[in-house]
Parts: structure tokens; sequence; C-alpha cells
């Protein structure tokens, strides 16, 4: 069983907190940089190799500007998405603009920034075509439906909403060849946090083999495949990291095999991964409020699920270490709670931790993918800060905690008393 560790100590929380209170998200900066080189570095043999992170999943200027800086581009499905990337300097082929039920003003903004367009459906090209004009490079969304098993978050690609069928994709790229578009990409992403390493070589596997079937029909060359994001990260201890030296050793063997053979390459490889990429470097660190005990026992938070969703939405685990109790025994059973008038506002159920008092500080792991991003303003709850933990030691302060006015901001209290 491995642990989990934590980038700080509890006399490092204690002096960030005097500044800073209490619940916010911290990421690890030295975590996010290393684990982005490395990824570069596992998949350098791949021609051109790209990863878009998956800007959903940390929309954060600053975390964006750190992976431009690592020459990590960013995926993006929605116009702020776009407008954060390019204010993190993100641009051009930079950004991979994959989104699905696309507004034509998005589509608009996605061509200003020359960012790779990767339709969803079929209709969407003379939709594209009409609002914005065909770009130089379109790519496409497969869905192989009953040709593929999905897993649980994402659910079975038959029942999922996104993508072209397989014949449509024949007939796309068809339609695209004849209005004279010269370049191409293919895109596919049917699973959502995979620890399965197989599952990429999978899915590398099924779009090569399909770019040597649609390049040979239709006499088109392909300039790149996305194998998607989707990369799992061990949230329990017991899990074990996807093995990406196995997955690029698998798909390299498939690329040989299939895409140098059919005198098709060089041919691309990119990937849009959000959750593997900053997941496990964000904390969400809280303090305990209140301690009870009715039929159960419960830990009260000054975070909610409106902090972190996950557990609440998905019964995710998120991984909970009481500051200072690291070696103590685990072993009071606990529903560590936030204030929300939801019950479900529950970051554990049946969790074995040491004894926890009101006052500790306690860290919620695995807090930097959908954590922050997903949060809410349910109940009047205000979103929390964001800091980054700087190589250095430093902390900087990314995104300040929201206030009352924030909230209050859409409303017109001005307008009550002719009301
Ligand atoms: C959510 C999403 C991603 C990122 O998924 P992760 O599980 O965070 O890696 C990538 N591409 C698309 C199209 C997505 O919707």
């Amino acid at each position: 069983m491995s642990t989990k560790s934590l980038p700080f100590n509890k006399e490092k929380i204690e002096e960030i907190v005097k500044e800073y209170p209490t619940p916010f998200h911290i990421y690890d900066e030295k975590g996010i940089r290393e684990n982005a080189r490395k990824l570069l570095k596992t998949f350098s043999w791949a021609p051109g190799f790209t990863e878009y992170f998956a800007v959903k999943a940390n929309p954060n200027p600053y975390i964006l500007k750190l992976f431009a800086q690592e020459g990590v581009g960013g995926d993006c499905s929605s116009y702020p998405e776009l407008e954060l990337s390019r204010r993190a300097g993100i641009t051009g082929e930079k950004i991979m603009f994959t989104s699905n039920d696309t507004p034509y003003q998005e589509y608009q903004a996605a061509r200003e920034l020359d960012a790779i367009i990767n339709l969803d459906d079929i209709t969407h090209i003379s939709y594209l075509e009409h609002h914005a004009g065909l770009p130089e490079i379109v790519c496409f969304r497969y869905n192989p439906g009953p040709l593929r098993q999905g897993n649980e978050i994402i659910g079975n690609p038959r029942e999922a909403k996104y993508g072209f069928t397989r014949d449509q994709l024949f007939e796309g790229y068809k339609i695209l060849r004849d209005k004279g578009v010269k370049r191409f990409g293919l895109h596919a992403m049917v699973a959502s946090n995979e620890l399965n390493g197989k599952y990429f070589v999978e899915t590398a596997e099924m779009l090569y083999e399909l770019v040597v079937e649609i390049s040979q029909q239709l006499g088109i060359r392909f300039e790149f495949v996305n194998i998607g994001g989707g990369v799992g990260i061990p949230y329990r201890p017991e899990q074990k990291p996807v093995d990406l030296e196995a997955v690029s050793k698998g798909i390299k063997e498939a690329y040989e095999r299939i895409i140098v053979a059919a005198d098709l390459a060089p041919l691309k490889l990119y990937m849009e991964c959000g959750r593997m990429m900053t997941g496990p470097y964000g904390f969400l660190v809280s303090r305990v409020l209140h301690e009870k005990k009715i039929y159960k026992d419960y830990v009260g938070l000054d975070a909610t699920m409106a902090n972190l969703m996950r557990p609440g939405l998905y019964g995710a685990y998120h991984h909970i270490t009481v500051l200072g109790k690291e070696n103590a025994p685990a072993e009071h059973l606990y529903d560590v709670t936030g204030s929300l008038c939801e019950n479900n506002d529950k970051f554990a159920i049946d969790r074995k931790l040491p004894e926890t008092k009101p006052g500790d500080l306690v860290v919620i792991h695995d807090t930097g993918a959908h954590g922050h991003a997903m949060g809410f303003n349910y109940n009047g709850k205000l979103r929390s800060a964001e800091l980054l933990l700087r190589e250095d030691g430093s902390v900087k302060q990314i995104r300040r905690a929201e206030t009352l006015d924030d909230y209050f901001a859409t409303l017109d209290f001005e307008g009550l008393s002719s009301f």
C-alpha cells in the first residue's frame, strides 16, 4: 500500500493560514512542472507530441501560463476558456477547441485565435462554414458507440452525446476534402479517470486504424490523432498511477505497426489530459469547526461541497489528512461534512481518521483538477481562494476568495426601493 504525501507540513500551513484564512485550495508548482516535463519526455519519440491541458480542470491563468512555459497547450470548450488561454499566452494551434452543442460565437472566437477546431458533429461542418468559415485544419471527434466499452464516469460510448459515428467520419472528411480543406485531425475521448493504461493504447490503435482506412479510401493525409484525456490518478492510497512509460511504449508499437507500415508517417500524437496534469498537486485546506455525535460521529469543516463537489456528486474518494496527526492511529469512524443544507455535503462517509477535534487543520488531497473549478454558490457559499506553493517555498495567491460584494454583484438592490 502506497501512502499519500504532502508537499508541506503542519507548520507551513499554520504560517499560511495566518495570511490566507481557510478554506483554500493550494497547488504545488514544483509537482505540476515536474509531472508535465516527465509526460513530454515519456512521449518524446512521437512526432510533434503535444499535451493540451483541459482548461476546465483548473481554469486559472497562472496554471495555464505555467503550462505554456512548459510547452503545454490548452484544450478549451467555451468562450471564457478560450479567452483565459489567450490571456495566459496560449494561442494559435496550441489551443484545441473541443466543444459540443457549440454556439457559433464560440466558433468565431476560436477561428480568431487560429485554434484547432475539433468538431463534435457532422452538421457542424456547414454550421462552422456558415458562421466562421472553414479553417485550414479541421479535426473530428469520433464516438465508437457499440464498438468500444466506456468506463464508469464517462459511461458507455453508445449512450454518450459526443462525436461522429464511424460512417459519419468517412462522409465528413469527404465533405471537407471536396471543400478544399487540406489538413486533418482525428480525436476520441472515451474514458475518464481511467487507471488502466491499456485503455489509452487501445484508443490510439483504434484511431491509427481509422486513419489508415480513411486515408486510403478518401486520398487525404492526416496530420494528427488526439487520444483525448481521461488518464486517471490514484485518489486512494492503495491505487497506482497509470504507467505512462508502458502506455508510451504500447502506442509507439502500434504507431510503427499501423501508421509507419502504411507509409502514413509522420502522424503527430496529441493528448488532452486535465486530471493527471494538476489533480494530485492540489489540496483543499480546511479547519474543523465542530465535532458532533448523534447516530454517527461527524466532523464538520469550514469547507463545503461548494469547494469540492466530487465526493457529493460521484461518491468520489478523496484522501483526508489531519495535520499533525499523520502518525496517530486512524481508529475513529467519521462522516466528514460541510455546512450545506444538503445531506450529500460530505467529503467522506465512514472514514477512519485519528481522533479529530475542532480547530484541527485538515487537508483533502487531489483537488487540483475538477476541484475549485466545479465550485458553486449554492446556500450563499462563497468560492475560496487558490494559492500556489512556489518552487522556492513562497506562496502566491492566484485567486482571491469571493466576498459578499462578488456574490451580490449581479443583483440590483437600488431597484428594490421602487419595487
Ligand atoms: C474533460 C475532458 C478532458 C479532460 O479530462 P480529464 O479526465 O481531466 O483528463 C479532455 N477532453 C475533453 C473533450 C473533455 O471533455
